[in-house]
């Protein structure tokens, strides 16, 4: 059998797309999220699918453990879940700050902290962390989400220069805007429904399916090679 993958927010969007992909491709899967329905209802083989929090580090570890001990160690964690809620400074709510922080930066480092001292010790491994378009570009209403992706690329290329020598690659993908339920969350009506006219001008987005290929492609690259970032968005965005 194929290595372990661990994909986190694997319930919808991005996160679906790559479990789907790399059960295709014969890897046994972790797959983390609150709603345990969908990931079930994908029905892959040799996939086990937890209700977790990924804020809550006890819950996470104890999958990643029961993972770890029917197939193999960790050799790939994709580290995608996250939340976007957009809003203006002065309005919007400290609990929304509160949880983009938790969720986009801290739930991806205990991420990493698990794996890591595994991965050094056994010289091998590769961490994805999904940053954005928006963790290079600054934008009004993105005050914080922005400021969260902006982090996970620090967070991203810094762990690579820490697990270069281990032979270990982490790899940031970022892309640009990609037909999810991710803006569904955003509670300022009026950024959303502009940001949904913005979405409707570019017309062809990237799918899910895109970043899934594009995943695919870093990870089947030789342990050997690094892709550090890959920054993707629709021909037709221009922002
Ligand atoms: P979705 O909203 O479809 O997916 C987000 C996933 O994150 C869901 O599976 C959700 O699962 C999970 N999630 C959210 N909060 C938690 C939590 N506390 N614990 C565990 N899982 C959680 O959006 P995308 O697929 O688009 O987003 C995936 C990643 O891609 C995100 O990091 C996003 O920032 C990034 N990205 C997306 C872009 C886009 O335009 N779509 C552009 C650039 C980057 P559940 O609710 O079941 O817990």
């Amino acid at each position: 059998m194929k290595k372990l993958i661990v994909i986190t927010g694997a319930s919808s969007g991005i996160g679906a797309a790559v479990a789907k992909r790399m059960s295709k491709e014969g890897h046994p899967l972790l797959l983390l999220a609150r709603r345990i329905k969908n990931m079930e209802e994908m029905n892959l083989p040799n996939t086990l699918c937890r209700n977790v929090d990924i804020t809550n580090k006890e819950s996470l570890y104890k999958a990643m453990q029961e993972a770890e001990a029917l197939y193999g160690p960790i050799d790939c964690l994709i580290n995608n879940a996250g939340v976007m809620l957009l809003g203006h400074p002065e309005t919007q709510s400290e609990d929304e700050w509160d949880t983009m922080i938790d969720v986009n930066i801290k739930g991806l480092l205990y991420g990493i902290k698990y794996v890591a001292k595994s991965m050094k010790e056994r010289q091998c491994g590769t961490i994805f962390n999904l940053g954005s378009t928006a963790g290079r570009k600054t934008s009004k209403t993105r005050l914080v989400y922005g400021a969260t992706k902006f982090a996970v690329h620090t967070i991203s290329e810094i762990l690579r220069e820490e697990l270069a020598s281990s032979n270990v690659r982490s790899i940031t993908i970022a892309p640009g805007i990609v037909e999810t339920e991710l803006l569904s969350h955003t509670t300022d009506t009026t950024i959303k429904t502009n940001y949904q006219k913005t979405k409707d001008t570019i017309g062809d987005l990237l799918i899910a399916d895109d970043i899934a290929d594009i995943i695919s492609y870093a990870y089947n690259q030789p342990q050997s090679v690094c892709i550090r970032e890959i920054l993707v968005a629709a021909t037709k965005q221009t922002v």
